[in-house]
């Protein structure tokens, strides 16, 4: 099975092979081979563009936000648009929330419970603690590095 037999859907103005080394390592992690085929993946502007600070350290940054329909086979991923870049915390976020809906396409689980344990997860969520968000940045370094330019 290819990665390209997923379809990446890219409206947002940031550059399609960017997006897809986002999405490549984090396919092949989270998402079993046999699910891979005629999922949809589409990148949106997030319509609230703000960085909001966020309580451990004062850092601002916008978030991203997603949605998993394991039923049609599509995410969606409201991504941050209009600012030049994104910044390490950003990129790590995107990597999170990405990780986060390919987990409930792979098993076709929702729900409120999950729900609340999956937002507090490092690798899921948006962990609250400082600890928790070193560890975030620790597991998602590798998106930090990746460029994030304008198509
Ligand atoms: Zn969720």
């Amino acid at each position: 099975m290819k990665i390209r037999s997923i379809k990446l859907v890219n409206e947002t103005c940031w550059s399609t092979d960017h997006l897809w080394a986002f999405l490549r390592p984090l396919v092949i992690q989270e998402l079993d081979k046999e699910k891979w085929k005629g999922l949809v993946i589409t990148f949106t502007p997030r319509r609230s563009q703000r960085r909001t600070e966020w309580r451990a350290d004062g850092e601002a940054w916008c978030w991203c936000s997603g949605y998993a329909s394991w039923r049609d086979h599509t995410i969606s991923i409201r991504v941050p648009t209009k600012f030049e870049q994104l910044t390490a915390r950003e990129k790590v976020e995107l990597a999170a929330v990405i990780a986060h809906e390919l987990w409930h396409i792979n098993s076709r689980r929702g729900g409120k419970a999950v729900e609340i344990a999956m937002r507090r997860s490092v690798k899921y969520g948006r962990p609250k603690t400082t600890e928790g968000r070193q560890e975030q940045a620790a597991l998602y370094a590798w998106a930090a590095a990746l460029p994030l330019e304008k198509a």
